[in-house]
């Protein structure tokens, strides 16, 4: 059984749009894609008149580099919101199917599921916070062709160890497609699960540009999957998902400069995070710090509302969490830098040492 036989057997048949830029490759004269000729008015960007490459060959290569993947194992969209909802409009038949998830946790898949008209199954995260693999197993039922996962998970900030992952993988051959997102990865101390995808043809992994390389406005997000999934998604796909302006700036962002100073402020989001933990949990108004493997930070707070407000009014926006199931009186805040964190720790009446 190939994991296609999940997918909407209509997507299966599907023959794509077929771009005037990938129909033709090489030529100096342009007279195909109904561009025009000149280059937009002054300033506005060179090239621009052109449309882009749909999966541009040099970015692909790139980022299927800083991924340890093939090429034709990856997917570059806008953001990995677009693959989330690529993969629930190509698996989820309307008013059939469902999908699979853990709550708390992010918003969009569900979001995703209610455009599509597929279902949304629950499997609660446990009291610590923790997947329920056992019981979300046990649970699973013919309709669910997507199980999300989401390691470190937003907004809670646990970890779901690699065995897990690859037990579920496994435990799911042959039922669902395993999707495992990690949009903050890179400040955990664990390895991605991209390295479970040569033996788990069910697994597809969601990457992001937005959150450890500073690139959440020029919206690319990677999907990692077997060549056939990336195959079928690019079906529906836009023609032309990466505006030219996202492409150059990812270009830069993963070139071997921008590796290095991103890598830099992992490091140091790292430990601020770690410092962060420890300061808020010495506040009186503190109930509980979540353990984070993320950029953020779940706090439970005597009385998140007034919390809320006393930061608003200095000017400081942080996210309620209180409507997620689980965490009531939760705020979740994402680490800044070291003036931004000791400003929060300062409007907050911790009295500890710098931050930095
Ligand atoms: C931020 C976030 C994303 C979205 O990332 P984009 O690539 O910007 O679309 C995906 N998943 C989770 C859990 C996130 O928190």
């Amino acid at each position: 059984m190939s994991v296609l036989d999940l997918a909407r057997p209509e997507i299966r048949a599907l023959t794509p749009y077929s771009s005037a830029r990938l129909e033709a490759s090489g030529g100096e004269i342009f007279l195909n894609a109904n561009e025009s000729p000149w280059a937009p008015a002054a300033d506005a960007g060179e090239g621009l008149n052109r449309y882009p490459d749909p999966q541009p060959a040099a970015l692909r290569e790139r980022l299927a580099q800083l991924y340890g993947v093939a090429g034709e194992q990856l997917l570059i969209g806008r953001g990995s919101d677009e693959a989330i909802d690529l993969l629930v409009r190509a698996f989820c038949r309307a008013q059939a199917d469902a999908i699979l998830i853990s709550p708390p946790t992010f918003g969009m898949y569900s979001v995703a599921a209610a455009i599509q008209g597929a279902a949304v199954q629950v499997c609660p995260l446990r009291a610590d916070f923790s997947v329920d693999v056992d019981r979300l197993l046990a649970g699973l039922t013919p309709a669910v062709k997507l199980v999300f996962v989401c390691t470190p998970n937003n907004p809670t900030g646990g970890l779901l160890p690699l065995a897990e992952i690859a037990r579920m993988a496994t435990a799911l051959r042959g039922r669902a497609l395993l999707v495992v997102d990690e949009a903050y990865i890179e400040f955990a101390a664990a390895p991605s699960a991209q390295t479970l995808l040569a033996q788990h043809e069910n697994l597809a992994v969601l990457r992001t540009l937005s959150k450890a390389y500073a690139l959440a406005g020029a919206r690319v997000g990677v999907l990692l999957a077997a060549p056939c999934v990336i195959e079928l998604l690019r079906r529906i796909l836009a023609p032309y998902p990466l505006p030219l302006g996202s492409i150059d700036a990812a270009l830069a962002a993963t070139s071997d400069a921008g590796l290095e100073q991103a890598g830099g402020r992992i490091a140091m989001l790292r430990k601020q995070r770690d410092l962060l933990r420890h300061e808020l949990g010495l506040l009186p108004q503190v109930r509980e710090v979540l353990p984070s493997a993320a950029n953020f930070l779940c706090v439970r707070w005597d009385d998140a509302g007034a919390t809320y407000a006393q930061l608003r009014s200095a000017g400081i926006v942080v996210r309620d969490a209180t409507r997620y199931p689980g965490l009531a009186g939760c705020l979740r805040i994402s680490v800044g830098t070291p003036a931004e964190n000791r400003r929060l720790l300062d409007v907050l009446g911790a009295c500890g040492k710098d931050a930095e």
